[in-house]
């Protein structure tokens, strides 16, 4: 793979005209805060933008300056001159959002997941980037980049949710730094963290009621996992969105070292959702031998199979990693 450099992907935003910015499916902060933040700074420098997620703009999300120019893909797919993959460890993340780009002439991947293949024809990839915002604002600012305010909140949005407010160890000097000078450009902190933090609709919180009902420990209580099934996620009727930051309890929950969320997918399989408290314990490895991916510390995968099935292979690989630890 060749790794590009950001002078090399500035160059070509400004050498292209006709671009599509996309991100992974079931999108977190990260993900849509990225793609407005550069949507909002090319569009300043006079390109055609178009701002695609499978998903569109979840509601919770709804806030994000510039939101209303991410939309869902149409189904007949467009010529771009570039399509940016941004947050996204593997080109089929995109969804329905890579399939809506026809053709286009360069491809930009623009990732921090260690597991990033490195497709595409410019490639930035730097996992020791807590969020693919901090890296966006290292190319804003050493491109000299359009910037504003509206840019400046999407990217604190992003490294905001994906730091877990700029908590995990993945947060640096620099991402303290970046924050400071996002603040002295003009986000508003207890603004931003309320819409972001203290504002979750009812039914977020009866989920987490209904989770913990099904939460149990295994490892001497070193692995904390709880489950959804399709019919408790109907009754309440949760939405995907919901979920992101649940699996946070089970994660601050002292002597856990790994903490897992299974939730039944309609598809017949199940998505599970990782943390690790210890570097030994790596879940992006033990993701990836289920078909996932991810970082380190936070990984994922879908897994064929029902709850009950895929919770116990999982479980069993998981007790094997934390029981190597203890040896
Ligand atoms: P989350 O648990 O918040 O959905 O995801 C945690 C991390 O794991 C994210 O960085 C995400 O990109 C990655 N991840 C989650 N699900 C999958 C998956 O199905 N495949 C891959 N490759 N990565 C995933
Ligand atoms: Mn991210």
């Amino acid at each position: 793979m060749t790794r590009s450099t950001l002078a090399e992907i500035g160059a070509a935003l400004r050498a292209q005209q006709r671009f599509a910015i996309l991100s992974h499916v079931r999108p977190d902060g990260d993900a849509l805060g990225s793609q407005l933040a550069l949507a909002l700074s090319l569009q300043q420098l006079g390109k055609d933008v178009t701002v695609w997620n499978e998903d569109g703009l979840l509601e919770k999300y709804n806030f994000l300056p510039g939101g209303e120019r991410l939309t869902q893909p149409p189904s007949e797919p467009q010529d771009f001159d570039v399509a940016v993959a941004l947050d996204t460890a593997t080109q089929n993340r995109l969804g329905t959002a890579g399939e809506s780009v026809r053709h286009a002439g360069t491809w930009i991947n623009i990732d921090h997941h260690p597991s990033n293949p490195g497709y595409g024809d410019l490639v930035y990839i730097d996992p020791t980037s807590p969020a693919t915002g901090q890296i966006l604002f290292e190319l804003i600012k050493s491109e000299n980049l359009p910037m504003d305010g509206a840019i400046a909140e999407n990217l604190f949005i992003a490294i905001s949710t994906d730091t877990g407010s700029f908590q995990y160890p993945n947060t640096t000097a620099r991402t303290f730094e970046i924050g400071a000078e996002l603040v002295r450009g003009g986000v508003d902190v207890g603004h931003i963290s309320q819409l972001l933090y203290e504002n979750y609709p009812r039914r977020r919180t009866e989920l987490l009621r209904e989770l913990l009902g099904t939460m149990r420990f295994d490892a001497n209580g070193q692995i904390a996992s709880f489950s959804l099934s399709l019919k408790v996620a109907a009754e309440l009727g949760v939405r995907a969105e919901d979920n992101e930051g649940l699996i946070d309890h089970l994660r601050a929950i002292r002597g856990v070292i790994v903490a897992v969320f299974f939730e039944e997918l309609a598809d017949g399989k199940v998505r599970v959702s990782m943390r690790s408290k210890n570097e030994e314990v790596d879940v992006s490895a033990i993701c990836q031998k289920f078909g996932g991916g991810g970082h380190k510390l936070a990984a994922g995968a879908r897994v064929r199979g029902t709850l009950a099935e895929v919770e116990q292979r999982l479980l069993q690989a998981i007790c094997q990693e934390v029981k190597s630890l203890n040896c």
